[in-house]
């Protein structure tokens, strides 16, 4: 920034010592207010509930089996967790503004713990009047007086995990519900008055067939949800087909044709394409994970295994839940392991996270960085236009679909540094040494006879 500056009578010339004393500068004074000096910073939450009321077949995720005496200590636990952050001078210039709970299953809480558990975060922090929260829920969870405690609490947007309407598959993902009880739970949420409703669907199933995935589709779009987000299906080494006499899984090729069905399916019936496999019809988009990634807000992790992303740092909390309870009721956070992000790495993590949400704001990116990210990643971003999976426009990048959708994981990869670049992980990878069938619980409770099935609930 350049100085101007005047040249000024020095005081000889003066005809007489100013009587007026600089006290400030600029001297022209308007009408300022609280709000403007201590602007509240946008600030979001990530609240993770362990707990599914059924445990599906191949789900990988940490969870525990519904049990009273420990979903009670849990929650003690997890207020505890939000006081200690609420208590902190850093998070107090802050509000919240989104939100995501997810598990296991967070609706396996009763309607009165949901409504204790998001009253006492309303009551922590200062909360944005249009903060946008989404939670997950399950067929098997989800009921009218739950639906109305969210929604009374400022929950907006509720994911439910259907994976598919094919009775058949849902039978081999070992799912309890029939395609008409699934259906039913969306007309419920529907009725409740929710207007932003996600639901899961899962390609990949053991004997699942095209005309089966294109079914799924054709019932979710009838039923006027306003958003789909679809998962692959992954066996894990602990739930092998042979042992439960399944069909087998569609080959690779099959499910990439899925894939791409689904995409060209979707955006002919009006929905649009974000992080590659997610497709909301415009102004339903998932707020939490666009906004967070793209505007680089901080997100305070609660709960075991959340993730977090505070004074630069990223980091996730002490999985084991027996640990995590110790841990806050000694009055200590329970981080566990993350990592420092130096400001090269900042800009770097906005590329990739960007790119991840489907498209980056050059405006914003100045804003946030002050730099052009046009010029600073010129050589990637060209390599990628030619590769045809990205493209320029007014605003900045945005990544073309279907095809870069299909692979926004590697485009996103084109944005790490040196150091942190690594191989393509594969699905199907051996990740029984990784968790743990039994936790050391002090509340002398274990996991329950989990093995898996989807991707939220
Ligand atoms: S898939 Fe969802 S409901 Fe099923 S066990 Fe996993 S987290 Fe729980």
């Amino acid at each position: 920034m350049s100085i101007t500056t005047t040249s000024m009578p020095f005081w000889k010339e003066y005809p007489e010592r100013d009587s007026e004393w600089v006290r400030q500068y600029p001297t022209k004074h308007v009408m300022v207010t609280e709000e403007e000096v201590f602007p509240p910073k946008p600030m979001g939450v990530y609240m993770h509930i362990p707990f599914c009321n059924r445990l599906c077949f191949s789900c990988p995720y940490i969870k525990f089996q519904t049990e009273r005496d420990l979903t009670l200590a849990y929650l003690d636990a997890l207020k505890a967790e939000i006081t200690n952050y609420a208590n902190r001078p850093y998070i107090q210039d802050h509000r919240i503004t989104l939100g995501y709970i997810g598990g296991g299953t967070p609706t396996s809480l009763t309607a009165q713990q949901l409504d204790d558990l998001l009253g006492h975060l309303h009551n922590s922090f200062d909360f944005a009047p249009d903060a946008d929260f989404s939670i997950e829920t399950t067929p098997i969870d989800i009921t009218e007086r739950k639906a109305k405690v969210l929604l009374e609490r400022g929950v907006r947007r509720i994911s439910l995990g259907v994976q598919t309407f094919v009775e058949e598959e849902l039978k081999n993902l070992g799912r309890p519900s029939d395609p008409e009880m699934l259906k039913a739970s969306i007309r419920l949420l529907q009725d409740a008055g929710f207007e932003n409703i996600n639901i899961d669907l899962m390609h990949g199933i053991n004997g699942q067939t095209m005309e089966g995935w294109e079914h799924s589709l054709d019932v979710a779009i009838e039923l006027g949800v306003t958003c789909v987000s679809f998962y692959t299906y992954m066996e894990f080494a602990q739930v092998s087909t042979k042992r439960r006499k399944l069909p087998p899984v569609p080959d690779r090729e099959t499910v990439d044709d899925m894939f791409f069905f689904a995409a060209d399916k979707l955006t002919k019936n009006g929905f649009l394409g974000y992080y590659g496999d997610c497709f909301a019809k415009p102004g339903y988009q998932p707020k939490y994970g666009e906004t967070s990634w793209s505007e680089d807000i901080p997100i305070i992790p609660l709960g075991p295994t959340a993730t977090g992303h505070l004074r630069e740092h990223w980091y996730f909390n002490e999985p084991d839940i027996g640990r995590y309870v110790q841990t806050v009721r000694e009055g200590r956070l329970p981080i566990s392991m993350g990592r420092h992000i130096p400001k090269p790495e900042a800009i770097r993590r906005s590329m990739v996270l960007g790119v991840k949400a489907g498209r980056v704001n050059r405006e914003r990116f100045m804003r946030l960085h002050g730099v052009d990210f046009m010029e600073m990643f010129a050589d990637e971003i060209s390599d990628l236009v030619e590769k045809g999976l990205v493209e320029v426009t007014d605003d900045g990048i945005e990544v073309t679909g279907p095809k870069g959708w299909y692979y926004l994981d590697n485009i996103s990869k084109a944005f790490y540094s040196p150091e942190f670049r690594r191989y393509p992980q594969h699905l199907g990878a051996d990740i029984t040494g990784f968790i743990s069938p039994q936790r050391s619980l002090p509340l002398a409770i274990v996991n329950g006879d989990s093995q898996g099935g989807c991707h939220d609930c």
